[in-house]
């Protein structure tokens, strides 16, 4: 048998940054980062690079080390955004109110999501312990063991989870014994999941640990294979992947957000994995593929023709059909020819600027290349030196660097607004995409149009080019509207601050921060 990365024997599973060294912070051009990155040689298991020669067990990519973080997110928030989507379990916080805060948000995204995938709109059902100072110091099982009985009977899940917060760290709260006693009374899966926040900086481990839980205690042990069935592990996109699998005679297994258990349940039984996102996909289709034989696809993401191309071909070889494959490829190219002519001709000489999760953003710049675009930098919110699989053909950013060209200011930061005006100051661009929507003001403040990519599904495949291609025509539209912006707004920085040339000073000089701010010299420091 080959060898097993994933362990689906413990509870918990390695953060990110000790798994496949994953780094937050660092400026370079996109080749260098391939370079530093060492795909190939982490990807084979071989003896990875990391920091100061790289011989550390953590094998952490070397990166630039930030004093402190102006805005984040955490792999307890990203738990309630996968596990507390599912359709029919429940997830507990098991942590104070203040770590659901964010929930009254996911339940628009899932609401938002549900429409997309033509399910029946409802809430999502996420229960929280809501500790207390003397729970801190007597300890929350008890009040854990309640809840899940009052969830139970409430709802009748098909499964409850468990999320685990800073606070229930920090006081030990056995919440794996407390799952076992619930899961063999109630009958029903109990999952613990090892989430809070101060685990990981990388709030994407929160993903990790979400499939990590799924596929060790939903996922069918004892599969009947489903020949026609493909898992997609995707967010809360339109279902633009059927209308694409189609023609290879496939139907979509959505997994996680608005899966249902039973569509979870059946992830065993597909006849392989793909995802729109490697940053996302790849622990589940590491440990399905590792742990019950569901082939992984081995080939870039599903944007710009290029890789659109290869991803159908990949699928065609697992399910054997190469010729149809091929004879839809070339109808796709001739049916979107015309169509691309002419938004490349609107679009000539514009410049984009992209600022999403990792993987995500290659694939989005790949589309604003296919459309003629420039794009001299990018943000992505931090940087996997290689995914879970290790497969070759994932290799996004190379594969963007080698098919498209540099980036030459490609930037990991983990969307702090601080950073933005040095950032964006040393590039040219005419619009901005966007993620994760709190940047959006920083960038309309500066007089640059954005687009906050709200449906994440929405550049993939030969379509959403043209998607992507239109929708730009309508932001770019609104340049003078941000001009206009730009002149009447300030963005609250200190002249000192937005004078700097380098975004990394303050990791580059941390002593700057404490040294006395001189108001009177536009809040310059000393030195
Ligand atoms: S970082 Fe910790 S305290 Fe903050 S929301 Fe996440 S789990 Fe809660």
């Amino acid at each position: 048998m080959a060898k097993r990365t994933i362990n689906l024997d413990m509870t918990a599973c390695d953060n990110r940054e000790m798994r496949i060294g994953s780094i937050t912070s660092w400026d370079g051009s996109a080749s260098e980062l391939v370079e530093a990155s060492g795909y190939e040689e982490r990807g084979k298991g071989e003896k990875r690079r990391g920091c100061a020669g790289g011989k550390g067990k953590l094998c952490q990519l070397c990166e630039l080390n930030m004093p402190f973080s102006q805005q984040t997110m955490c792999a307890n928030a990203i738990v309630g955004c996968q596990i507390g989507n599912i359709t029919d379990c429940i997830l507990i916080d098991h942590g104070p109110i203040g770590c659901s805060a964010n929930h009254a948000r996911f339940n628009l995204g899932y609401k938002m999501g549900l429409i997309r995938r033509g399910k029946p709109v409802e809430n999502l059902r996420i229960f929280s312990t809501n500790l207390k100072e003397r729970d801190m110091v007597f300890g929350a099982s008890d009040r854990l063991r309640q809840t899940i009985q009052d969830a139970y009977d409430r709802y009748h899940p098909k499964a409850i989870f468990i999320s685990m917060s800073c606070s229930t760290a920090i006081i030990g709260e056995d919440i794996d014994s407390v799952a076992d006693e619930k899961e063999a009374e109630l009958g029903i899966p109990v999952v613990p999941l090892h989430c809070e926040g101060f685990r990981s900086k990388h709030w994407s481990t929160g993903f990790d640990i979400s499939q990590h839980g799924v596929v060790r205690q939903i996922v069918k042990r004892n599969p009947k294979k489903q020949p026609d069935l493909i898992n997609i592990v995707a967010l809360w996109g339109t279902d633009h992947f059927t209308e694409m699998l189609k023609p290879l005679g496939l139907r979509v297994n959505y997994m996680i957000d608005m899966a249902s258990y039973d569509e979870l349940a059946q992830a065993s039984e597909a006849v392989a994995t793909a995802t729109f996102c490697h940053t996302l996909g790849s622990y589940m289709a590491t440990a399905l593929e590792e742990h019950f034989g569901v082939p992984q696809i081995d080939a870039p993401q599903p944007y710009g023709i290029a890789a659109t191309d290869d991803w159908l071909r990949a699928i065609a070889k697992v399910v054997g059909k190469e010729e149809e494959t091929e004879a839809y490829i070339q109808s796709e190219h001739e049916r979107i020819q015309p169509k691309l002519d002419e938004l490349r001709e609107k679009l000539k000489g514009l410049n984009g600027f992209v600022m999403t999760g990792s993987a995500y953003a290659h694939g989005l710049i790949s589309v604003l290349r296919e459309l003629g675009l420039g794009v001299e930098g990018s943000i992505v919110f931090h940087h996997d030196p290689v995914y879970d699989s290790g497969h070759e053909h994932q290799n996004t950013l190379k594969y963007l660097v080698d098919t498209y060209g540099d980036i030459p200011h490609f930037t990991v930061s983990k969307t702090q607004p601080f950073q933005l005006y040095a950032i964006l100051k040393r590039v040219r661009t005419d619009f901005v995409i966007i993620r994760h929507n709190g940047l959006a003001p920083v960038a309309a403040k500066l007089g640059i149009p954005a687009l906050a990519m709200g449906d994440e599904h929405f550049p993939v495949g030969y379509d959403g080019i043209i998607r992507v291609g239109e929708i730009l025509l309508d932001i770019v539209a609104r340049k003078k509207f941000n001009q206009v912006l730009s002149r009447h707004t300030d963005l609250g920085y200190t002249d000192w601050w937005l004078s700097q040339e380098d975004p990394f000073v303050l990791a580059r000089k941390p002593e700057l921060l404490d040294e006395p701010i001189h108001e009177e010299n536009g809040g310059k420091y000393d030195g």
